[in-house]
């Protein structure tokens, strides 16, 4: 089968072999009501209210929306609006912990016993894509016909640099990750189910290849390392050799993609009615001490899990949450921790220079390299150009911020600052045409 473009990255996942350990519970954490794609979860807790581990602090608000629990027992300090640390445009809760970790008593293990019973409990469990894309799993899980779906595969691919959190799910949790499978074959009558991991997680391969070898129908299934192996659309492509159509989503190609670790938490909070109120990052990088992967509190400040393997050296210069190519840098050490953070990333001053910008020489090795078929190079002029009608020919819309355009340059332009920018522009450009298209007929 074809590749669908990519690049071959350092792995530098040398924290691998680092079995995650909890850090101690911060004085404070932060849960903003907007860490997942949708409608942001209402705050149901006033300042000076006491709070335990697993309370609902802020309910869905919509059908694609996720509630929010505290993760920590102790008193809400206040309830923010407009975070001032993260910027979203969403309220914040603010706990002081007690450093009890005391339960939430109205905690119950879910009666899971059909597939809307099921649906019900993943939607409690608070679970969101938690690779990253922090979508709501619930919602991803609900379609209308279930024959409609042909596969889940179970996304273990793990392709960024350094990020090593869900190579401990499969390790750790591998148990978990069966039994999910199984909830999945029963409630949604999906067939198929397929762990796709890159081969350069033979442990992984090895233990999940073992325990899944007598169950019908699950397949682990090795896959090159070759990033973006886990972009959604590059993983159903090399799983199962279909393309899902242009603007629609993996369901209309008859498949859903779940991480391993939101599975895992699902699971978790069938099994013991906690939801999901913790994650295990891992931190790295070249600014790191004794670089780990860590169990963190959801909210719990990037600072409290630096200082917990070993603290920052002197020349620190940038901060990631997320891996190298699409994490996003922070500002403070304040940032929370989310739901979808799977890494927090220092880099030192030498590490976080950027390369000199040269003119573009035309090679096209970003357009060899781009799995979504694109043309950087002429995306990237149209945005100069500012010729919105020109990036919606180029469909940069399809692009998924993968960076490799970006990495394969030889001129070192920066490809993906450009597109994100163009996208902007096209999208200010489409909304304006629909308004100008809705004033036309309202005339
Ligand atoms: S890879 Fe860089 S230099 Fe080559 S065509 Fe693309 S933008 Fe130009
Ligand atoms: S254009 Fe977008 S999708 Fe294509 S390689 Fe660049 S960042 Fe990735």
């Amino acid at each position: 089968m074809r590749k669908l473009g990519g690049v071959r990255v350092p792995h530098r996942k040398t924290t691998a072999a680092s079995v995650p350990k909890p850090i101690p519970i911060p004085p404070e954490v932060r849960l903003p009501m907007s860490m997942h794609i949708g409608a942001p979860a209402s705050p149901v807790v006033k300042a000076g209210e006491a709070v335990k581990v697993g309370q609902v602090i802020g309910e869905a608000s919509g059908f694609v929306s996720s509630p929010i629990h505290a993760s920590v027992s102790g008193t809400v300090k206040r309830v923010d609006d407009r975070d001032p640390v993260t910027g979203l445009r969403a309220l914040s809760v603010v706990i002081a912990s007690d450093g009890e970790q005391a339960p939430y008593g109205g905690l119950r293990v879910p009666d899971v016993r059909d597939t809307d019973s099921f649906l019900a409990a993943v939607r409690d469990s608070g679970t969101v894509g938690l690779g990253g894309a922090g979508f709501p799993t619930a919602v991803k899980l609900t379609v209308k016909d279930a024959s409609a779906i042909d596969y889940i595969l179970i996304n273990c691919a793990e392709c960024e640099p350094y990020i090593t959190s869900d190579t401990r799910t499969m390790l750790d949790e591998t148990q978990l990750l069966a039994e999910g499978a199984q909830l999945l074959r029963e409630y949604l009558g999906t067939k198929d189910i397929v762990f796709g991991i890159e081969s350069n997680k033979p442990e992984a391969i090895n233990k999940l290849t073992a325990l899944m070898a007598d169950k019908p129908g699950i397949e682990v299934r090795p896959l090159p390392s070759l990033y973006p192996q886990g972009g959604e659309k590059v993983l159903i492509y090399h799983i199962t050799g279909r393309r899902v159509p242009e603007g629609k989503l993996p369901l209309d190609a008859g498949v859903i993609v779940l991480n391993c670790t939101t599975l895992s938490a699902i699971v978790k909070y069938i099994k013991t009615g906690m939801p999901l109120v913790s994650k295990c990052v891992t931190v790295d990088g070249s600014a790191v001490k004794s670089p780990a992967n860590v169990i963190a509190p959801i909210g719990a400040p990037l600072s409290a899990l630096f200082d917990f393997c070993g603290g920052l050296r002197g020349d620190v210069k940038k901060v990631l949450m997320g891996g190298p190519m699409m994490g996003v840098s922070v500002p403070s050490l304040d940032m929370p921790v989310l739901k979808a953070t799977n890494a927090a990333l220092a880099f030192s001053e030498k590490d976080s220079r950027l390369p000199e910008e040269s003119p573009c020489i035309r090679c096209g090795r970003c357009v060899s390299h781009c799995p979504m078929g694109l043309m950087p190079l002429n995306i990237e002029r149209a945005y100069h150009m500012k010729r919105p009608e020109m990036l919606e020919a180029y469909k940069a819309h399809l692009c998924m911020e993968c960076g490799c355009c970006a990495y394969s340059c030889p001129a070192k332009r920066m490809l993906v600052q450009y597109i994100k920018l163009a996208k902007a522009m096209l999208s200010d450009y489409r909304s304006a045409k629909k308004a100008g298209a809705e004033g036309g007929e309202a005339k």
